[in-house]
Order: C-alpha cells, then structure tokens, then sequence
C-alpha cells in the first residue's frame, strides 16, 4: 500500500466521554453499554472510498491514560487529524477541550501551512432524550468559530447518530493534512 493513503487520525477528549464508543460503532457497528477503560489494540482502521481515491483512515485510541494525560509521543506521531470528543452531559469534558487541544498543537507540532486539524464531536447526545444536557450547541459552536472554524458534529455512538459524517469530515482533513 502506499503510504499516502494511510490517514493517521487521533481520538482526545476526557475519559468516559465515548471515545471508544464511537469508534466501535465506526468500525464495528457496535455499540456496549458496559464501560471498558482499556481495548486492546492501539488503533483500528477503516478503508473509506473518497471520490476516487481509496484511502485507509488509521484511528488511535486511548487505553485509558488520558485520565493522566500521559499519552507518549507515539500516539500523536505523524497524527494527520485530530477528533476532539466531550459529553454534552457533562460540563467539565467540555472545558476540557482547550487542554487536549493545547496537548496536540504542542505534541503533534502541526507544520503552519496546514489547515486546521480538529473536528470536534458532541457525543451522547440521545442521552434522556437530550433533557440531561448541560452544554448548549451555540457554546460548541462558539469555541470552534474562534479556533478557526473547527468543523462541530453532534454525535451518539448508542444511536450509530452523524459518525458516519463526523469520520468523513475527518478523512477530508486528514487527506489535506499528510
Ligand atoms: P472513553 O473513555 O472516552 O473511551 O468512553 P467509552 O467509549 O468507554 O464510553 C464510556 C461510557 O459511556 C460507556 O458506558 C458507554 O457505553 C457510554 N457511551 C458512549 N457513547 C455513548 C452515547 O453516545 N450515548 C450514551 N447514552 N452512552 C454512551
Ligand atoms: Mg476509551
């Protein structure tokens, strides 16, 4: 394979947040209730076809150590993309966000000509039929206008809702990105 079509994409957010969740569903049309900190693999992949260009979107979870914020320098190595994650539910994961933002600007060291490599997805959205809720859309979409029109998806990975979208985007970036 060549090496321009393997896409480097990985996944930051707080722990809890869904992150494997959503990648689960992504890949396996799975979906667990149960909470596993740790899977076993450090990443999944996933060929997608993009006009005519098959390309292999190569995606890096956590096992857990995010809760630590000690990811290595591995994991964030040659990322081309980075899927920001928080729980609409839960305020903290959202503010969150600047210091995993802040974590991969300073560990990836993007060069400057690239565009911007976030999407930032709002997951559990289906949670109580969205009544549990605690961080409007308008304040999502805010923090990505003045970060420099981060592309935003709000996302369930209990509902298999907007993932497809969301790793689509993310392919997009990724591809201007390497
Ligand atoms: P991670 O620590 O960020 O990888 O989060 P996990 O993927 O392990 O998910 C943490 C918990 O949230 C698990 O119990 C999941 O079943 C649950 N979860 C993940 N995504 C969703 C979602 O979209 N909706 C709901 N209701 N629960 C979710
Ligand atoms: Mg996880």
């Amino acid at each position: 394979m060549k090496r321009r079509n393997l896409l480097k994409v990985i996944v930051l957010g707080d722990s809890g947040v869904g992150k494997t969740s959503l990648m689960n569903q992504y890949v396996y049309n799975k979906f667990s209730q149960q909470y596993k900190a740790t899977i076993g693999a450090d990443f999944v992949t996933k060929e997608l076809q993009m006009d005519d260009k098959l390309v292999t979107l190569q995606i890096w979870d956590t096992a857990g150590q995010e809760r630590f914020q000690s990811l290595g320098s591995a994991f964030y190595r040659g990322a081309d993309c980075c899927v920001l994650v928080y729980d609409v539910n839960v305020q903290k994961t959202f503010e969150s966000l600047q210091n995993w933002r802040e974590e991969f600007l300073k560990q990836a060291d993007p060069g400057e000509h690239e565009a911007c490599p976030f999407v930032l997805l709002g997951n559990k959205i289906d949670t109580d039929g969205g009544s549990s809720r605690v961080v409007p859309q308008k304040k999502a979409l805010e923090w990505c206008a003045y970060r420099g029109n981060i592309p935003y998806f709000e996302t369930s990975a209990k509902e298999d809702y907007n993932i497809d979208e969301a790793f689509l985007c993310v392919a997009k970036i990724a591809l201007k990105n390497e």
